[in-house]
């Protein structure tokens, strides 16, 4: 099967695992930087160009790995190989759904998955509000796009959270404001999400002192059992966002377990090295089984 892998670069350590999987498997496998793609229409049947080479219908499958600066023309790069036929581990719609907080928080709310108690607004009128409905502060709040734990703070005076927050509104950043969920002690759960199976967990705790449990802040990871509620959850969540492949993140707190976003590229060495499971292999085997199913 011919498999192009969306991204931007090689050397990134996801990408090649998956390129080393498919390889292994006897696949074709191409990585194509989507930066470097431009999509033709309006004579004739659409193109997709890669550089100055006509790709529309050299693949069956594409594994988008989109990058968070890129979101918009990576979406509109794999909502072009779908109407071309291809079959996308990420669906356009799921890519960019996951990419904003509020949008996920949104659907998941809507469908009954839990999520912390949020709020966003743009009104700086609003924020003694806003904070008098989280009963006070400490509060989290943080960027709808943010990643990596990049813009997330913990406002823990009435007078931080106001001034942050006002502080966003004026900089035209959207925001969410939610209730800080002090219990989880700095520790969040990653899920791997692929088809309808998780594929591997792990508890990842962030470095003394820090809440923010991302391993891109300093933070360790070890394997988890999840429970019948958490895999629930995470295999719900991705499936409402319309997605393949997913990594889910999830917080336990006092009241049960929270989702806090959903990754549409998961990063593949931190889970990989914590749990020992090839999740590479898994992601190739679901393009394979679907890109198939697809001809
Ligand atoms: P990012 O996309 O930047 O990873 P998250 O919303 O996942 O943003 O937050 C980063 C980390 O901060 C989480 O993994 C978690 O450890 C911590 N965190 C996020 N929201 C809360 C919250 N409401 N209460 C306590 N800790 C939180
Ligand atoms: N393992 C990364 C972190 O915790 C997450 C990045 C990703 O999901 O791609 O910082």
């Amino acid at each position: 099967m011919n498999i192009a892998i969306l991204s931007v670069s090689l050397s990134v350590y996801s990408t090649r695992r998956i390129a080393e999987e498919a390889e292994k498997r006897g696949h074709f496998v191409e990585q194509i930087d989507y930066s470097r793609c431009t999509v033709s229409l309006g004579e004739g049947r659409p193109r997709i160009f890669y550089q100055e080479e006509d790709i529309s219908r050299e693949f069956q499958v594409i594994i988008p790995r989109i990058g968070a600066k890129l979101t918009r023309h990576g979406a509109a790069i794999v909502k072009q190989f779908e109407l071309s036929g291809c079959f996308s581990t990420a669906r356009s719609m799921g890519i960019t759904r996951a990419r904003n907080k509020a949008r996920t928080l949104q659907i998941m709310a809507r469908k009954g998955v839990p999520v912390p108690k949020t709020l966003f607004s743009i009104d700086p009128e609003s924020i003694p509000f806003q904070l008098q409905q989280l009963g006070g502060p400490p509060v989290v709040i943080k960027l709808q796009q943010g990643t990596q734990g990049l813009g997330v703070i913990l406002a823990e005076s009435e007078q931080s959270a106001r001034s942050v927050i006002d502080t966003f509104y004026k900089m035209d950043q959207p925001i969410l404001v939610q209730e800080y969920i002090r219990e989880a002690e700095g520790e969040d759960l990653r899920i791997i999400v692929v088809g309808n199976d998780i594929v591997a967990a792990m508890k990842r705790t962030g470095t003394f002192g820090e809440f923010r449990a991302n391993v891109h802040r300093g933070g360790s990871a070890e394997t988890v059992l999840l429970t019948p509620k958490e895999e629930r959850m995470a295999l719900e969540a991705v499936r409402y966002l319309g997605l393949g492949v997913a990594g889910v993140d999830i917080i336990r707190s006092n009241a049960g377990p929270r989702l806090l976003e959903v990754n549409a590229s998961p990063g593949l060495q931190g889970i990989e090295s914590a749990t020992g499971i090839n999740v590479a292999a898994a992601i190739v085997k679901y393009a394979e089984y679907n890109g198939s199913r697809k001809k």
